[in-house]
């Protein structure tokens, strides 16, 4: 019996950025494998996973960089953005200050990638509502002023990270196609 090749019409290249310890490794890993890794370090040197979905009729693959924790060294290079169609960018509903630096991964972002990057803004660790810093309201308000789309997700959980990733890809099909 032949086997069934897949034919992929598009490659998405995603960047994750944040500060760290906010979950990119695990969101990443929730959408690529619908994993919870608890030993989370373990994936540094990886430089991406990928999936592939069917979006419109097409067969997307989405090729999703993780920083492997340069970003605590502020060493992520252009060449980490270079060709990036979309971005995740995200922080931890329960600390403030991964919230406020969101600005900043902002201009990082508009200084090394594509203008027509679609950016997406997680507040990640919904699940730990009773620690929550960041109300949903000021993170909304924060990307309707910015143009970015918005999520609070739980890797943990997995709430809200399938749609989150499905809505970035499909954003980002309707600016190449
Ligand atoms: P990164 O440095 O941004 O890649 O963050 P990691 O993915 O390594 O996660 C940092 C820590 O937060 C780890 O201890 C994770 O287990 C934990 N973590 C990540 N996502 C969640 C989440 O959605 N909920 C909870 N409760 N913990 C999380």
């Amino acid at each position: 019996e032949p086997e069934r090749v897949l034919e992929i019409d598009y490659v998405f290249k995603i960047v994750v950025v944040g500060d760290s310890a906010v979950g990119k490794t695990q969101v990443l890993g929730r959408f690529a494998k619908d994993e919870f890794y608890f030993d989370s370090k373990s994936t540094i040197g990886v430089e991406f996973q990928t999936r592939t979905v069917t979006i419109n009729r097409k067969s997307i693959k989405a090729q999703i960089w993780d920083t492997a924790g340069q970003e605590r060294y502020r060493a992520v290079t252009s060449a980490y953005y270079r060709g990036a169609l979309g971005a995740m960018l995200v922080y931890d509903i329960t600390k403030r200050q991964s919230f406020d630096h969101v600005a900043r991964w902002l201009e990082e972002l508009r200084a090394h990638a594509d203008n027509s990057i679609v950016i997406m803004l997680l507040g990640n660790k919904a699940d730990l509502t009773s620690k929550r810093a960041v109300s949903k309201e000021d993170a909304t308000e924060f990307a309707e002023e910015q143009g970015l789309f918005f999520s609070e997700t739980s890797a943990l959980s997995g709430e809200n990270v399938e749609s989150a990733f499905l809505m970035l890809l499909e954003e980002i099909h309707g600016v190449v196609s």
